[in-house]
């Protein structure tokens, strides 16, 4: 009697770590990998190239443009 109760517990233990082992490869198997962009091109701005400028506020218009940009229209615009 003692021995069929053993044996059940322990076949559930086995069931249930089963399930959990199961559970956990199926989730490293959907999980993406750690670097999702891996195949993907980084944007790497170069430091003294024409990709990254500093943009400039207007005082007459109020707009923020590229330094060297063409002006807004505005007769008192300095750019
Ligand atoms: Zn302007």
């Amino acid at each position: 009697m003692f021995t069929k109760f053993l044996l059940t517990v322990a076949v559930v233990a086995l069931i249930w770590f089963g399930f959990r082992y199961a559970q956990r490869l199926g989730e490293r198997r959907d999980r993406p990998p750690r670097t999702p962009s891996a195949g993907k091109e980084r944007f790497t701005p170069d430091m003294d190239g024409d990709s990254v400028r500093d943009l400039v506020k207007c005082p007459i218009c109020n707009t923020w443009r590229p330094a060297g940009a063409a002006s807004c229209g505005r007769n008192e615009c300095p750019y």
